[in-house]
């Protein structure tokens, strides 16, 4: 019998559960299902990226003797059009946790035999629960029972040999697209790249992960988003790179490694277990916080002209790439709340129209940590100095000077702060938006009405 392989967030040969359950029952039809619903709500660049990778996908199934199938619309309309034209019994999918999956899932479920397979994680929602049953709130005891119920060894799947696939499937065309210059598509880019990272800046990561002027991190994010690689590959490589590591602090920088992609299973069972995330803070007593509603303040943070160099760098790397450094991510997004006052689900939508690897639970939790208002919250009132913390984490000014080149000319003492100095930078704002100092007192005033109910008293 014959089973449609429907390809989801897993765009990838390489350890692969999926096609493995799939092929194990017959001849399959690859299938992705270009659905105009997430089309529509695609950034730009995540748009091009994930066209990239489907023809990357595509010709490395030619090269197995396959071919992908693409179709629009619907994906229940659609996969009752193909099952009905191949005769295709079941339909294997890599289960996927947002919302709108589990919606849509459930829909083609009433319609199609529908088998979700593990992949996404390696660890889903619901494997690791509280000894009570209840999902934990709180990062550092979940990635402490995340390791503890780590499988023993970790070890990914290869290839399936000998793939059959059904033949004189009509497919579209793929949609043309560029794809984003930083990202090249694919499971073999993507593959090089963790390559690169593991040989040597796995090792540095903990000293080097912060620095915004480096090339600390693995710039993985986009794969990781679209499952062009597995979490399972990449949580055996952090192991494997701990046991390897020269020395405790190239074994610990591995570790710290680890503990991001457990951040991201965590912020997965977040908006598995309480969706309500996606439209409100994770803490009610948040929702009544006044906002600053000027458009146009909004405006110059989207557009990199607060005037503060740390931020606007941030934001010019946002617009002019598709990413951002983890620690612009959080310097930004701590401004627009912080220090402007305006809602950050204003910002996470903006991320998620901008970014390349803009995923639902990732965004989502970042902005709600940030806002102090989701689970595992810095308190509200820990607020970021963005000029110290360009100073600490760009001490040398070149993320400024690479993203905003007006200030390209300014020594380094000078460069997160030219105000300071009574400097004037032709072209750039000659003051900071806002005044940091009173932008927190008022910060602070409205969070503690919400807490107290005084906001939504209209006291
Ligand atoms: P590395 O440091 O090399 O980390 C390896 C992988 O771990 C990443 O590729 C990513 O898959 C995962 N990861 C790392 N940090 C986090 C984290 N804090 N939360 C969840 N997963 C993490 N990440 C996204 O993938 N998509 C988003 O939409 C997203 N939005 C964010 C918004 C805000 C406000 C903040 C503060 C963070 C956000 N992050 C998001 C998390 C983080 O910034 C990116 O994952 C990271 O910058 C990607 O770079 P990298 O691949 O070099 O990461």
């Amino acid at each position: 019998m014959s089973n449609i392989w429907w390809i989801r967030r897993d765009l990838r040969l390489g350890d692969q559960p999926t096609l493995h359950a799939a092929t194990a029952a017959g001849p399959v039809v690859a299938l992705y299902v270009l659905d105009p619903v997430l089309l529509r709500a695609a950034a730009p660049r995540r748009r091009e990226f994930l066209l990239a990778c489907l023809r990357s996908l595509d010709a490395d199934l030619r090269r197995l003797g396959g071919q992908l199938t693409v179709r629009t619309g619907r994906p229940a309309t659609v996969l009752r059009e193909v099952l009905a034209q191949t005769g295709a019994q079941s339909i294997f999918a890599e289960e996927d946790f947002t919302p709108y999956a589990r919606r849509r899932d459930a829909s083609v479920a009433q319609v199609c035999d529908l088998r979700l397979i593990q992949g996404q994680c390696l660890q889903p929602p619901g494997a690791v629960l509280k000894t009570d049953g209840t999902p934990y709130v709180v990062y550092t005891p979940y990635a402490r029972a995340w390791r503890q119920r780590l499988p023993s060894p970790v070890s990914a799947l290869p290839v399936p040999k000998n793939i059959q696939f059904l033949e004189g499937v009509a497919s579209e065309p793929i949609p043309a697209a560029g794809q984003p210059s930083g990202f090249l598509a694919g499971e073999a880019e993507a593959g090089g790249r963790l390559r690169q990272f593991l040989q040597h800046r796995i090792f540095d990561y903990g000293k080097r992960r912060d620095r915004m002027d480096l090339d600390g991190t693995s710039g993985l994010s986009p794969y990781v988003r679209f499952g062009v690689l597995s979490m399972r590959t990449l949580v055996a490589a952090a192991l494997r790179a701990q046991a390897e590591a020269a020395g405790t602090a190239a074994q610990n920088s591995a570790e710290t490694w680890l503990g991001e992609l457990i951040w991201r299973e965590f912020y997965i069972q977040i908006l598995y277990h309480f969706p309500h995330v996606a439209r409100a803070p994770f803490r009610a007593g948040f929702a009544g916080i006044q906002w600053n509603t000027q458009e146009s303040e909004f405006q110059r943070w989207k557009n990199g002209e607060t005037g503060v160099p740390i931020v606007d760098a941030g934001m010019r790397q946002l617009r002019e790439t598709g990413w951002m450094h983890n620690r612009a991510r959080m310097i930004t997004a701590s401004y627009l709340v912080k220090d402007l006052l305006i809602n950050w689900q204003w910002g996470e939508r903006w991320f998620m129209d901008n970014l390349i690897d803009g995923d639902p639970g990732a965004n989502n939790g970042g902005w709600q940590w940030t806002a102090g208002t989701g689970t595992d919250a810095a308190p509200y009132f820990r607020i970021f100095n963005p000029v110290l913390q360009g100073k600490r984490f760009d001490p040398d000014g070149s993320y400024v000077r690479q993203w905003v080149p007006e200030l390209a000319g300014l020594p380094a003492k000078s460069i997160h702060a030219p105000w300071e100095g009574g400097l004037v930078v032709p072209g750039y704002p000659q003051q900071p938006l806002v005044d940091h100092k009173s932008a927190i007192r008022r910060t602070r005033l409205a969070y503690e009405a919400a807490k107290d109910g005084s906001a939504t008293k209209g006291l």
